[in-house]
């Protein structure tokens, strides 16, 4: 049976159409998918025609996210670092070459980075979107630099039109890293129809999930052509031609290829996903604005910054305490209250992998909203109680560190 999209709590906190056993209990969940009987069912009837891999199904959503964002060809991938890693390799990045990216992001953005050989080089955010800055990302401009990935970081569109002319000025590729932001809008038009190849998320901690998945936005029939042939060994043909043609085709391989396909299980489920989007950005908006009215009066919770020219689409919700508040402090409070809080990003440059490398550097502001910034629950489901245990909780923690930072 279908099942209305509402998003009336089931109870307490809690998403409407969870299937059993749950593994969230009654507390607060820092995030829940909402995945219900409809996707459940979208996967049997995959299960049950006996097409289970990549095929119609994936076909199929490539076509309609491909059209929610506006762009001519997606490419569904397994994942958003392989996406990234097909984008990279297939703009020609390779050993020797430097790609600019934000270091106030996830590994993963600079994971696809090094699959191609290539050398990740970090540049600093702006203190108010936390996107990456574009003078700081000039500043990291070397002779071996051949593109820049602008992360649209946690849902905030970056500056896309300073990114495309500065990649323009310096003759650079742009690649677009819109893993948690589907669904945002840059000056009036989804992110991923800008212009540049752009790359999703589906996991669980993005907008839609196919459990794992990614994609390439892209308006270039050439790149899209050579991703589909990249993401599947390499091969000429895909399995479902072969297999329509009985055999009777033969595969050929120009180059060496990975297996990053999405199963038709995932795409069914995807398109589930697909068709709650509107209704899981408007939840994501009033929750932000319930969260941004709440810490309105206070002086030491500052809600996220959203320039007037774009639109979040609140993958996450990333609040930053007045300086000199012990963040640590904060989320031990919270946490031992049962709310739980994310600490926010902490820059790659600080990691193991890279301290060598890149000790001596500072990258002020991601180093400063590593120290300043929490994460709080966003999703669609949370309801309105647990969202103010969620804020008095907080200012509670933030009122009590916030005399001992005075004191
Ligand atoms: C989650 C995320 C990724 C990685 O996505 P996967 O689908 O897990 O590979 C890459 N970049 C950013 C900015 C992300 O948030």
């Amino acid at each position: 049976m279908t099942q209305s999209l509402s998003l009336e709590p089931r109870s307490a906190v809690g998403n409407p159409s969870v299937a059993t056993p749950d593994l969230f209990g009654d507390a607060i969940p820092f995030l829940k998918p909402w995945l219900g009987e409809e996707e459940a069912e979208a996967a049997r009837q995959v299960i049950l025609s006996g097409w289970i891999c990549q095929g119609p199904k994936v076909a199929e959503f490539e076509r309609l996210v491909a059209s929610r964002i506006g762009v001519r060809h997606g490419v569904a991938t397994n994942s958003c670092t392989s996406a990234l890693h097909l984008t990279l390799r297939l703009n020609g990045i390779q050993e020797g070459d430097e790609v600019v990216l934000p270091t106030w992001t996830c590994m993963a953005t600079a994971n696809a980075i090094h699959q191609c050989g290539a050398r990740p080089v970090f540049g600093d955010i702006d203190s108010r979107t936390y996107n990456l800055d574009p003078m700081s990302a000039e500043a990291a401009i070397t002779p071996a630099t051949k593109a820049i990935i602008l992360v649209h970081q946690i849902g905030l569109p970056g500056d896309i039109d300073a990114f495309r002319a500065l990649a323009a000025r310096r003759n650079l590729i742009l690649i677009e890293d819109g893993a948690c932001s589907f669904g945002a809008t840059y000056r009036g038009k989804a992110i991923g129809s800008h212009g540049s190849p752009t790359c999703f998320s589906f996991h669980p901690r993005k907008m839609i999930t196919t459990a794992e998945g990614g994609f390439i936005a892209t308006d270039d029939a050439e790149l899209a052509e050579k991703a589909r042939i990249l993401r599947s060994t390499g091969a000429s043909i895909s399995d479902l031609e072969r297999h329509r043609a009985m055999g009777a085709l033969v595969q050929q391989y120009e180059d060496f290829g990975y297996n990053y396909r999405m199963t038709d299980m995932q795409a069914a489920i995807g398109l589930v996903q697909l068709r709650k989007l509107e209704a899981m950005l408007n939840a994501r908006a009033a929750q932000a604005k319930f969260y941004d009215d709440s810490f309105q009066d206070s002086p030491d919770i500052e809600p996220p910054h959203v320039p007037s020219d774009r639109t979040h689409c609140f993958s996450s919700y990333l609040v930053r305490l007045r300086r000199g508040i012990d963040v640590n402090a904060v989320a031990r409070f919270v946490m031992h209250r049962g709310v739980p809080v994310r600490m926010g990003i902490q820059p790659l440059h600080k990691e193991p992998f890279y301290a060598e490398r890149w000790k001596g550097y500072s990258f002020p502001e991601s180093e400063a909203a590593a120290a300043e910034t929490l994460f709080l629950p966003i999703f669609p489901g949370l309801n309105q109680s647990a969202q103010e245990t969620i804020v008095k909780v907080l200012r509670d923690a933030v009122a009590q560190e916030s005399s001992a930072s005075k004191g």
